[in-house]
Parts: C-alpha cells; sequence; structure tokens
C-alpha cells in the first residue's frame, strides 16, 4: 500500500500516520520524492486503507496488488534515477562503456579518453571482480577504484563499478558515481540492504537463474531506502550453448509494463559474442531499453577478463552511429556529451530553461526532452514567442520544427531565423505519429468536426480524403487542438495529437498512426544567442541572397562544386517587399573550420549580396 500525502503534510501528520501503522502490524518508509512524497506500506495488510483517507495529510491511499510494492508501476512514482544530466528512463538512451575490468592505468585511461571523444558520458570497469575461477584475474580492488576517479577527473565521464559485499559499499560509494550490483548477487540481501544506505544510483543486474519476480523483489529490498535503482538485463541460463548466456529482451516490455524503474540491457555479458553485441544491442533499443552496458577494450584479445565479447573502438563507434540512426524510429535520443549544451543554472537562472511553440503533450516539447534530457520546456503561444524569449534572454534555449520528411519545410521559421539574430547550435530529429483523439464515449460514426494543425493535418490527407464530410479546423498546436475538444466536452469533434497528448488530456485514442506514411520525421533545431562551435559540429547552416542576373545561383553552386562541399538541404523563400526574389537557405555537412567549408565562405561574398551564417552544430 502507498500513501500518498499532501504537500502540507507535517512531520507530526506523518509521525501519526506511521505509529497507526506501526500499531497495525506494518512496516513503513517514508518516501520523500521532488513531486511528492509517499509512505510505503510493507508487511501483512489487514485493514482496507478506508480509516486512513479521511486523515487531512492524505491525499490518495494506493493498493498494490504486486507483491513488490514500490517498484511497482502501480506505486505511481515515475523514473528517479538522474545520471549526470540525464534522467533515465526518460526520452534519452545513454550507453555506458568500458572495459570489464580495470587492468592498469595506461589501458583504463586510454579507454577513458577514447569513450569520451566517441560523446559516452558513463564509464564501466570492474575494480573487484566476481570470477568463476579463483585463478583467474580478481580486479585491483581499491587500486582500480582510484583508477576510475583519475579517469572521471581526466574526461569527465562518470564512473559505474560493481560492488561485491556489504562491507566495501562504503570504500566503493567512495570513488564510484553509479554502483553495480552483479547478477551474482541480485539475492545477496545483506549486499541490497547495504547499497541502499548510500546515495547513489544502483544497476542491479539480473540473476542468472532469477525470475522477473524475483529480480523485482531484489529491486525492492534496495528501494525502501533508496529509489535510485536501474535494472539491467544481462542474460539468463538456459539450455542453449551457442551463446554464453541467453539475452532475455522479452524482459525489457514485460518490465516497462510491471515497474517505473529504468531497465538497461547489457549484450556483452547477453551473447558474450563480440560480432552479436552489435545486432542485440539494437534489438535491445527496439524493444523499448533506457540504455546499454557494453564491454569496450583496446585490444580485447589480450584482456584479462571477458576480452571474447570486448567491442574494439572501432566497432563501439560503428556501434554508437547504428544506435544514432535508429534512435528516432523509436521515439528517442543518443545521449552523447557533445550533441547537447549543457543547461547550467547560472547564478541569474532564467526562467525557462528551454521553450518550444504549443500546448504541453506538442511534438515540440518532446523534442525539447529528447535533446536536453531532464529539463522542464516551457511553451508559448506563436514561434515568433520561441525567438523572442530566447533574443530578450528571457530563456537560453529555444526549440522549433524546421522540416517534416513528408510536409515539407516549415516556412515561417525559415523567416524567423533571417529576422531573428540567433544561432542554431543543434538539431534532433524525431518519428511523428499522429492519432485521432476524442473525449472519452464517442465514437468515430460521431465526429463532425475535426481539429488539427496545418502540418499535422497534411501528413494525414490519405486518412482524411476517407472522412470528406468531416469540417476540419486549422489549430496552432497539435496538442493544443486535444486541449480545446477537452475543455468544450465537445462531443462530436477529433483532434490530431501525439500519444503524448492523449495520454496528458486523458481521452480516447480511435484510430492509430493515421500519417500517410509512417516515415514521418520531422527535423528541430535549438537556438541560443550565441554560436556553440566546437570540435564535433559536422553541419553548418546558411542564408543569402544572390543578385538578380542570370546564373547567380550557379555562381554559388560551382563554388560549393569546386571546394567538395556536401549539400544536403536547398530552400528558397521570397524576400519580403521584394516580389518574385528569393533568397536561399542551405545546410552542408561540415564545420566552418573545415578547410572546405571556410574557403566556401570566405569566396561566397563574391557571388552573394548578403550572407549570413545560422549556424554549425552537430548533426543528428
Ligand atoms: C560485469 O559487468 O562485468 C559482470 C561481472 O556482470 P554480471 O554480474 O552480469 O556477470
Ligand atoms: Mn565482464
Amino acid at each position: 500500500m502507498i500513501i500518498v500525502l499532501r504537500q502540507d503534510a507535517s512531520p507530526r501528520d506523518v509521525t501519526d500516520l506511521e505509529s497507526w501503522l506501526h500499531d497495525h502490524g506494518t512496516v513503513t518508509t517514508v518516501i520523500r520524492g521532488e513531486e511528492r512524497s509517499v509512505i510505503a506500506v510493507i508487511g501483512a495488510i489487514h485493514f482496507s486503507g478506508k480509516e486512513l483517507e479521511s486523515h487531512p495529510a492524505v491525499l490518495e491511499v494506493i493498493r498494490i496488488s504486486q507483491p513488490y510494492k514500490i517498484a511497482s508501476r502501480e506505486s505511481g512514482f515515475a523514473p528517479q534515477v538522474k545520471i549526470g544530466n540525464v534522467l533515465v528512463g526518460g526520452p534519452k538512451f545513454l550507453v555506458m562503456a568500458g572495459p570489464c575490468a580495470v587492468e592498469s592505468r595506461e589501458i583504463l585511461l586510454e579507454t577513458a579518453r577514447r569513450l569520451s571523444e566517441m560523446g559516452v558520458t558513463v564509464l564501466r570497469g570492474g575494480a573487484f571482480k566476481p570470477r568463476t575461477s579463483p585463478y583467474s584475474f580478481q580486479g585491483l580492488g581499491e587500486e582500480g577504484l582510484k583508477l576510475l576517479a583519475e579517469a572521471r577527473d581526466e574526461t569527465g565521464m562518470l564512473v559505474v563499478t560493481e560492488v561485491m559485499t556489504a562491507d566495501k559499499v562504503d570504500l566503493v560509494a567512495r570513488y564510484a558515481d553509479i554502483l553495480q550490483v552483479g547478477a551474482r548477487n541480485m539475492q545477496n540481501f545483506d549486499l541490497l540492504k547495504a547499497v541502499a544506505e548510500v546515495d547513489r544510483p544502483v544497476i542491479l543486474k539480473r540473476g542468472m537463474a532469477a525470475t522477473i519476480d524475483e529480480w523485482l523483489m531484489g529491486a525492492e529490498y534496495i528501494l525502501g531506502r533508496n529509489q535510485k535503482v536501474i535494472l539491467c538485463e544481462r542474460g539468463i541460463r538456459t539450455f542453449e550453448t551457442k551463446t554464453r548466456n541467453t539475452l532475455d529482451l522479452n524482459a525489457v516490455p514485460v518490465l516497462k509494463e510491471l515497474t517505473h524503474l529504468p531497465v538497461i540491457v547489457d549484450p556483452s555479458h547477453g551473447t558474450g559474442v563480440r560480432r552479436y553485441v552489435l545486432p542485440m544491442s539494437l534489438a535491445s533499443m527496439g524493444a523499448g531499453a533506457d540504455g546499454l552496458l557494453i564491454e569496450v577494450h583496446p585490444d580485447p584479445d589480450r584482456a584479462l577478463s571477458d576480452g571474447a565479447q570486448s567491442l574494439t573502438f572501432v566497432e563501439l563507434q560503428r556501434l554508437l552511429k547504428a544506435l544514432q540512426s535508429m534512435a528516432p524510429v523509436v521515439g528517442r535520443e543518443l545521449e552523447l556529451s557533445w550533441r547537447h549544451p549543457e543547461i547550467t543554472t547560472a547564478s541569474a537562472p532564467p526562467k525557462a530553461q528551454v521553450v518550444y511553440q504549443g500546448e504541453p503533450g506538442a511534438f515540440s516539447e518532446t523534442a525539447a526532452l529528447a535533446f536536453f534530457g531532464d529539463v522542464k520546456p516551457v511553451g508559448v503561444p506563436a514561434f515568433r514567442n520561441v525567438f523572442e524569449k530566447v533574443a530578450s534572454g528571457e530563456s537560453p534555449y529555444g526549440v522549433i520544427p524546421i522540416e517534416n520528411s513528408l510536409a515539407g519545410s516549415i516556412n515561417q521559421n525559415y523567416d524567423l531565423l533571417l529576422e531573428f539574430d540567433l544561432s542554431i547550435v543543434g538539431e534532433v530529429k524525431l518519428r511523428v505519429s499522429h492519432n485521432l483523439l476524442a473525449n472519452r464515449g464517442v465514437r468515430e460514426k460521431d465526429i463532425k468536426k475535426l481539429y488539427g494543425h496545418p502540418q499535422a493535418l497534411a501528413q494525414c490527407d490519405r486518412f482524411l480524403r476517407l472522412h470528406p464530410d468531416w469540417t476540419v479546423y486549422q489549430t496552432y498546436d497539435t496538442a493544443g487542438s486535444v486541449k480545446m475538444i477537452k475543455e468544450q466536452e465537445a462531443p462530436d469533434a477529433a483532434a490530431i495529437a501525439s500519444l503524448q497528448a492523449a495520454k496528458i488530456y486523458d481521452v480516447d485514442m480511435l484510430a492509430e498512426a493515421i500519417e500517410d506514411n509512417p516515415q514521418n520525421y520531422t527535423r528541430f533545431v535549438v537556438i541560443a544567442q550565441s554560436p556553440r562551435v566546437h570540435g564535433r559540429c559536422d553541419k553548418t547552416s546558411v542564408v543569402f541572397t544572390t543578385p538578380n542576373k542570370p546564373g547567380a545561383l550557379f555562381a554559388v553552386l560551382q563554388l560549393i562544386a569546386k571546394h567538395e562541399v556536401n549539400l544536403v538541404k536547398l530552400e528558397s523563400r521570397p524576400i519580403q517587399g521584394r516580389p518574385w526574389e528569393y533568397m536561399f537557405y542551405m545546410d552542408w555537412e561540415g564545420s566552418i573550420e573545415s578547410p572546405n567549408v571556410s574557403a566556401v565562405l570566405g569566396a561566397l561574398p563574391e557571388c552573394t549580396e548578403t550572407l549570413k551564417v545560422l549556424g554549425c552544430y552537430p548533426s543528428a
């Protein structure tokens, strides 16, 4: 049973409630979260909870049917594990990588440097190693922990390492940012109780012969005191001998249904074979995992442990690229340190960290969350307002859609990019899937009116042609359309919006994925006051006008061809006040600091009238 407390519940109220619960033979834990505080009640419960509902400090009593209480989805908890700037279990997909064991200073630091360059934010490495044979390398112990801390200090990565015994928890927590409880210890209850007492996220690996229920009960030992638990599927023992373990990816969607805890996958131990790690990593992302734990070694064939399943740096880079291109398909964003600017709460915190156009549940909000991780994006009514808020410094960043793979460019935003003196500092691609939503009880045949953003309507053209009798109204925002039909309690109206919007406004979904083509992606750009050019920027956006004479655009294209710059987008827009004259937006592959792009930029003024660099940023 979970007792959700009112915001204004006093410490006295909590003590009162707890002593009543203790008198009734239960054990309690108070869990104070950012959004809400609860009392988790454990033990044999011989009361209905009705008597508690009338207590002035109690908001709600949730009865939980599962044997695991705090881990259960019914408890109403949201994922609580934040690693760096990333809320694990949110839209970000987190890759943790490193050697099986910390072997030496040279190997660990080389690995950390290479991974950090690739954008990996969490370094793994065992200092205490559980080895099947007592004659195998057992790890460097505290010396290994010191090396991990050194790698963290040098690269800024966070470090995760295994703790094997309860008496070492404090020691390991002194050096590590994240503690790992290994498969062999999933039911070492003393260890579970000990990691519950430290303020560190815990990765709880699945025991080799553990059922999902047993695993969740293991998590429950930690959750009473420490809610920062991440589950890691790492393969189980089956009769199969072709792989070291059988990676049970069924567990991922099953866990997503049963628990709010984030779930990551370790395909290295799951397969035991290097060449199977990439396919099973992609399968993990497809199954809905929140991240991966991957073994990597500079020279796997000489590794002191688990070399056969460790990737080389080249293989890890290949894997990261594959994950990055798959992420938008499953609505996620791969967490890579250099992809996104940090949100800092500087001395004078801005009013909003990120602004977007629309209501909660809008695709732009999802894009902002995907790009920045754990932020609270603020919605504003119009695209222009996004630009205004960033230009005035009220918000450091804005996220705006710029083009859709089915419906084309969002022209207004191209024009605003020219009007405001802001820079593009990043981009994010999102798969967009539209649904037909209506108030509860409304059936498709009741519908007479349909509300949708013009872009959404354009993307669902084929579906709309099946309903010629509906009157279609254009609105300013997909999620805003849902909000409106909900507020009006409209019995004959529907809206086109995301699943997220359906959840937020608690409406029914009458038809799912009604977009013309599932290959429906929107590219968003992140805007800020100043450019942010760094070594990883590989895309440059410019806008220019040409003189009104024959061959003007050809001269520009010739220049781009001559310097072998790859043009990835060309868009023309009318120039305001000069009918039938156009300006051109271009995206190029390459950084403004690269010789080719800078040569083009150096020569362009000769064949253009005006030229503005909109930004140079890491491509999505
Ligand atoms: C490890 O991550 O190196 C490890 C020992 O994993 P597991 O506990 O899953 O075997
Ligand atoms: Mn290992």
